[in-house]
């Protein structure tokens, strides 16, 4: 039994974002998350053949009453609140009703600590320590998101994208070191005060704003468009909020990037959209502090539809890295979204700009029924040391991975994805057949 609480302790303290063993290890809660599920279920696995092998002994030695009372009472509870947990986490479930599992996973965990607790004398002392973590944890997470509240601007660039800017909150955490690619955990009290949703910073850690693109789907991000539709006005923004924000408008945009080529922003390129003020807390930044990307010679990015907001940052902050052990990167992103398209074809042009040594090759894949061909002011560019290319249809990722290996064959090659769980699928299932045992690839795969 004492293995079984250690196991659920264990499990538990490793999903906190708040950790001693992510500090420890000097690991991220992502990787953690991973040892947290197989914990869970090796938990689960234990608890059922220990409440299984007393019900069996009870039975077996004739003493049924003990069945209705004492420690078999906590027991079935551990036992149910285990069996929720697990069959809410399935990935199928977890995804389809998030809000749900959300909600269910953190009673159901609280359920469970007092269970074990009451079933035990032997195992207060380690719930006392989950508790206390699990209390600390949530303490620091919302006074974190209350410190790092801001007023954003959030504007609803089309029917399936939304851009959020706001200045960057003066809180420590901000200040503590952070990457390009990190993301937090997003609250908008007049929204809901109990949705919290992970997006990722598209803006660079030096920057004053912080900014994030955000692709409409069905429930939060849905609400939030619609509330910014019936609540934005375009006229707010050009004449109101544009000075206080530090928005720049198309005209005066040409102008100010020639100035100041690097400092680009991810703002829209027309800012006659729908977008109304709120209010935002943030809980994080999460991920690495540091971009480790620019330890690698050869650097392969592929990222789908909004999964470029991972991609983008890094590729810019490699960039614009003065000691970037970096000599090429290859940039790959399909997108179906028109309204998306046009805008970071936009930023990606903006690259051109920056005096880097890197060789960049960019290839932009639109899967829309029609051609990019028809889209007004998109085409092939290029410089000495840049390439943009716009193809229509899917990437076939071989075509990117084995000219990726074959050129860093002795050097050190990094492949960074980001993109829907069926497009990592089809992306690894690409890297396992084109990597052999001599390829030295470091691989992180991004789920959004
Ligand atoms: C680390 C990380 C960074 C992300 N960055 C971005 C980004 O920059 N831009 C962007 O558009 N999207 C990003 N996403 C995805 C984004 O969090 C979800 O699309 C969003 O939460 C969906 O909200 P919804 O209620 O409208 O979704 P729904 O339509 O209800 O669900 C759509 C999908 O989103 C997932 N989802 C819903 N709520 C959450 C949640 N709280 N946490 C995790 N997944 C959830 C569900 O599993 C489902 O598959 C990121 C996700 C992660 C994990």
């Amino acid at each position: 039994m004492a293995t079984y609480h250690n196991i659920c302790a264990t499990g538990l303290r490793r999903n906190l974002k708040n950790n001693p063993f992510a500090l420890m290890l000097l690991t991220s809660h992502e990787k953690l998350n991973y040892i947290h599920r197989r914990l869970s279920i090796f938990a689960l696995l234990f608890g059922l053949i220990h409440g299984i092998g007393y019900i069996g002994i009870a039975v077996a030695d004739n003493v049924h009453y003990r069945l209705a009372g004492g420690m078999y009472l906590t027991g079935y509870a551990i036992i149910t609140f285990t069996v929720v947990i697990a069959i809410s986490s399935i990935s199928f479930i977890r995804k389809k009703y998030y809000e749900w599992f959300f909600v269910l996973h953190h009673l159901c965990s609280i359920g469970l600590l007092c269970s074990i607790w009451l079933h035990s004398q032997n195992a207060a002392v380690y719930m006392k320590v989950c508790v206390s973590l699990y209390a600390f944890d949530r303490g620091l997470r919302m006074l974190r998101s209350f410190l790092n509240s801001s007023k954003f601007q959030i504007f609803l660039w089309d029917d399936d994208l939304i851009y959020l800017r706001g200045p960057k909150p003066k809180s420590l955490f901000f200040s503590l070191p952070w990457a390009a690619g990190n993301h937090v955990y997003l609250n908008i009290p007049s929204l809901s005060y109990w949705q919290l949703h992970p997006f990722t910073m598209v803006s660079s850690p030096t920057g004053d704003y912080v900014e994030m693109m955000i692709a409409v789907r069905t429930g939060f991000t849905k609400r939030l468009a619609g509330h910014v539709k019936k609540s934005g006005s375009v006229k707010q923004v050009l004449h109101e909020e544009e000075g206080k924000l530090g928005l720049e408008s198309s005209s005066c945009k040409s102008e100010h990037s020639e100035k100041q080529p690097s400092s680009w922003s991810w703002s829209p390129i027309s800012l006659d959209v729908p977008s109304h003020q709120m209010t935002v807390l943030m809980d994080g930044p999460y991920g690495p502090t540091t971009n480790l990307y620019n330890n690698y010679s050869y650097v392969l990015f592929l990222s789908s539809g909004v999964g470029i907001t991972y991609t983008l940052p890094i590729l810019k902050d490699i960039i614009q890295s003065k000691s970037s052990k970096t000599k090429k990167i290859t940039f790959v992103w399909s997108c179906r979204s028109k309204s998306l398209f046009v805008a970071i074809f936009n930023l990606l042009k903006e690259l051109m700009k920056d005096e880097s040594q890197i060789q960049l090759d960019i290839t932009c894949h639109f899967t829309n029924s029609y051609s990019y061909k028809e889209i007004p002011d998109i085409q092939f560019l290029s410089n000495k040391n840049f390439y943009l290319r716009l193809l229509d249809g899917r990437p076939l990722f071989d075509h990117y991975l084995k000219p990726c290996l074959e050129e860093a064959q002795g050097q050190t090659a990094a492949i960074a994805t980001c993109g829907s769980e069926s497009f990592l699928k089809h992306v690894k299932k690409n890297v396992t057949s084109c990597v052999t045992t001599s390829d030295d690839l470091f691989q992180h795969y991004e789920e959004m």
